[in-house]
Formats: structure tokens, sequence, C-alpha cells
């Protein structure tokens, strides 16, 4: 499916927007009537903290899910930015309730509430409430801050917390939220947990594959050193636009890995993607046998179409594996020749490159290969740096639109670079191949 920029940049405000309103609505049945100014205002940090707080909690959760994303949004990269930001600050914001509704109570009926007595329900419900918060922190501590020190699966396995989190808010919500308790904002609150019941089974059902497409192999061939491309019937199930990427496994519970896509014919039903040996999916994928069957979801992602939507110049910044989601952008632009286009190729050695033949035989688009460790070479070696990039491009840097794709220390070194060398943010995209 073609999705036009105009869409993506119109869906990131109309989302951005839903949020806002959805996150500032409950406050509207906060029932201030309190006796003094200051109470009044104790409340409302109180509610902001519980009910702002608590609604960027439950859009983060959601954003969090790529297969209900994407369904308004194709654009994950960004949602999983968002879904970051709204973490971060549904965590500033959640703090205000227990520290505000302390106060208020202490102040209007004399009472602790966190002095915890375990035979009232009330008290139950507050030890729940603080159970909650402690949740939140641990999972936004530990993404925040330890995410890099942690490794990936450390930390997805530590994130899969996160899931007790909305029906605990919710509860929390019922037993004790004078707001949803007191006033017609219940029937939204109800309305909230159905929805996310609707969501959990939904999300489950996403595990088992019940929306994946079962693909067969047709071929694996080795593209350069470990690395490969596989090539699976896609019977048109799966139209992805370039640039995007699916999501791979073997078996239902698997996890699921994502891979840019880096052939499709939509003629011939087939898609393929191009993975490089790193751990125990990648290597096995270095030996898929004809016929093998595939749990395949997606198309996701919108790398490279801002860029291409433009009439710039295009210059694509590749290191080792990263060079998958430009094979079908050079093949376009081979065909159009339409722009300027430029690749600069990072890797250690020459039989590192992959799709050398092709990568070499490029008439219109212009490559620089960068190779670090090959003995003879007399081409660019070292970091793709922004000196680098101007000796090569015969326009100021301002005029390019840039596509990065590769290790994550290479891409952000570059991005901040190219910044700095006042290139417009909207005129730097990347793709980063980790979490
Ligand atoms: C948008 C995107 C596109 C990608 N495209 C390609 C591609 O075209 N070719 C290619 O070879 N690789 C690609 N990758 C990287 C690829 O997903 C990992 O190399 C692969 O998941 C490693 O799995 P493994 O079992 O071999 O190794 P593991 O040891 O399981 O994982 C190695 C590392 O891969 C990353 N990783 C693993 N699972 C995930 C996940 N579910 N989501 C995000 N990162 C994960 C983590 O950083 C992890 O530490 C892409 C990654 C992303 C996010």
């Amino acid at each position: 499916m073609e999705i036009r920029p105009q869409r993506i940049r119109t869906g990131r405000i109309v989302l951005g927007l839903i949020i806002a309103v959805t996150s500032a609505l409950p406050m509207l049945f906060v029932q201030l009537d309190e006796p003094s100014t200051r109470l009044a205002v104790y409340k409302v940090l109180a509610k902001t903290g519980s009910l702002v707080g608590g609604m960027f909690l439950l859009w983060q959760f959601f954003l969090g899910f790529r297969g209900a994303v994407a369904a308004i949004l194709p654009d994950l990269s960004w949602l999983v930015e968002l879904h970051k930001k709204l973490g971060q600050f549904g965590t500033l914001i959640i703090p205000l309730h227990p520290i505000f509704i302390g106060i208020y109570y202490l102040e209007v009926f004399d009472r602790n509430v966190y002095d915890i007595d375990l035979a009232s329900p009330y008290s139950r419900a507050v030890l729940l409430g603080m159970v909650l918060l402690g949740i939140i922190a641990f999972v936004v501590i530990s993404s925040a801050f330890f995410r890099n020190k942690m490794g990936f699966y450390q930390w997805f396995y530590t994130h899969l917390s996160s899931y007790l989190i909305p029906p605990l808010l919710i509860i929390h919500g019922f037993v004790l939220g004078e707001t949803i308790g007191g006033t017609s904002f219940r029937y939204i609150w109800w309305g909230l947990a159905v929805l996310m019941a609707a969501f959990y089974a939904y999300r489950f059902a996403h595990k088992l594959g019940a929306f994946a497409a079962g693909l067969r192999v047709g071929r694996a061939d080795e593209v350069a050193a470990d690395t490969t491309e596989v090539v699976m019937d896609s019977g048109r199930r799966i139209r992805p636009a370039l640039g995007q990427f699916v999501y791979l496994r073997r078996e239902a519970l698997e996890n699921a890995h994502p891979y840019t896509v880096s052939t499709y014919s939509e003629e011939e039903g087939t898609l393929g993607i191009t993975a490089k040996k790193e751990g125990p999916q990648t290597t096995r994928l270095q030996h898929m046998s004809p016929g093998v069957r595939m749990m395949v979801d997606g198309p996701y992602g919108v790398f490279t179409r801002l860029a291409l939507s433009t009439g710039d110049p295009v210059v694509m910044i590749a290191g080792g594996i990263g060079i998958t989601p430009f094979r079908r952008v050079w093949q376009l632009l081979e065909e159009r020749r339409d722009r300027e286009a430029w690749l600069f190729y990072g890797n250690e050695f020459y039989e590192d490159i992959v799709y050398r033949d092709e990568v070499d035989a490029l008439e219109h688009v212009h490559v620089v290969h960068v190779l670090n460790q090959e003995p003879g070479f007399s081409g660019e070696r070292g970091f793709i740096t922004v000196d680098m990039l101007a000796r090569h491009l015969p326009q100021d840097l301002q005029a390019y639109q840039f596509l990065l794709c590769g290790p994550p220390v290479m891409v952000r070194k570059l991005e901040a670079a190219l910044h700095e060398s006042l290139v417009p943010d909207d005129q730097v995209q990347h793709e980063l191949f980790s979490n």
C-alpha cells in the first residue's frame, strides 16, 4: 500500500491532538466545590496526576503494540518515540497524585492515607495504588536509565511487567477515584476498561499469530559474508512500500524479529528480506530451505518516503547490513533517474559489501565505498563523516535529503553532525536496527 507523505504528517498531528484532548478530557469532570483556593489547587494537582497521567499511561501502553498502532499510522519509529515520551511525561505527572492527595486528606480529614491498615478495604486500595506506582517507576527507570546496560532481552522481559499497569490503574480508579465513582465519567472509565480487555485479547491473538501471514520460503541465497537473502511467496498478502519492514518468526509463541523488505515484486507475488548473522534467528535464516513456512506480519515504517516525496537529491548512508532499506530505493532511482543520488556505504572488508555486484553496477546512483580494514584499498576509510560527505557532494549539504541506516552509534553521530552543519531536521531521516 502506498502511503502519501502528507498523510503521514497529518496522521502525526491528528494522533497528537487526539491524545492531548482525551488526556485532558477527564479534568472536565473534576468537581471543584472546595472551601478554599488552596484545597482546590491541591485537588486539581492530585487529579492531574491521576487522570491526565493515567490517560498518558493508557495511551502509552496502546502505542507500545505495533499490531494495533500500525493500523492507525505505519510510522512505527515515530510511534515508538511518542510511546517513550508519553511514559516520560506520564511519570513526571503521576507523582502529583500521591503527593497532593496525601496533603489534601491530611488537611480535610486529618487522615494519613499512607498509614496502611490491611483490615480496611479503603486502605487496601491505597496499597494497590502504591504497588502500581512501584511498577510504573520500575518500568520507566529500567527503560530510561538501564536499557543499554541491560541489553535487549533483559530489558524486553522486564518491560513485560508493564502489562500489569492498565488493569491496576483501572481497578484503582474504580475503587478510590472520587471523580470516577461520583460523576458520569464512570461510564467513560467503564468504556476504557472494556476497550482494554478487548485490546489484551487482540494482543494475545496477535502473539498467537492470528494476524500474521504464513509465507513459504521460495529461495535463500548468500549475498555477502554471513548474509543471506530469503525470498518468500507473498501471495500479495503483504504489500510493503519502499523502506518498510516486516516481523518474522517460525512459530506462534516465538519472538518475532524485524527485517526490512529488501526485495518485493508485485507481479511475481514475492517478498524478500536480507539477514546478517547475529544471533539465533539470523543464524537460522542463513540456512533456510525452500518450502519452510514463516509467519510474517507488517508492513511497518515510513523510512525513505518523506525524502523521496520531495524533488531533492538524495544521499543514502549505510553501514553494514543497514544497506537493506536502500536496495529498493536505488532500483527505483536507477529506473526513474529523476534526481541525483549518492550512496555512501561503510564496511570492514570488500567481501562484507552486501549486494556487491549490484552496487558496483549502479550507473545513476554515485557510490562511495568506505572500507576500514580492506588491505590495499585506496578509497575512503574510517567513519563516514560530514567532511567526507562534503568532499564528494557537489552542492552544499543543505541541498540534500539524507537517509541513514546502520549501527546506532554511526547513525546518531552523523545525524548530530548534519544538524550542526545546519541541515534542517526534516531533511535527515534514519532507521535504527535496534530498539
Ligand atoms: C526496523 C528494523 C529493521 C531491521 N532490518 C534488518 C535487516 O534488513 N537485516 C538484518 O539482518 N537485520 C535487521 N534488523 C535487525 C534484526 O532485527 C536483528 O538483527 C535480529 O532481530 C537479531 O535476532 P537474532 O535472534 O539473530 O539475535 P538476537 O541475539 O536475538 O538479537 C540481537 C540483537 O538484535 C536486536 N533485536 C532482537 N530482537 C529484536 C526485536 N524484536 N526488535 C528490535 N530489535 C531486536 C537487539 O538489539 C538484540 O540485542 C532490523 C531491525 C529493526 C528494528
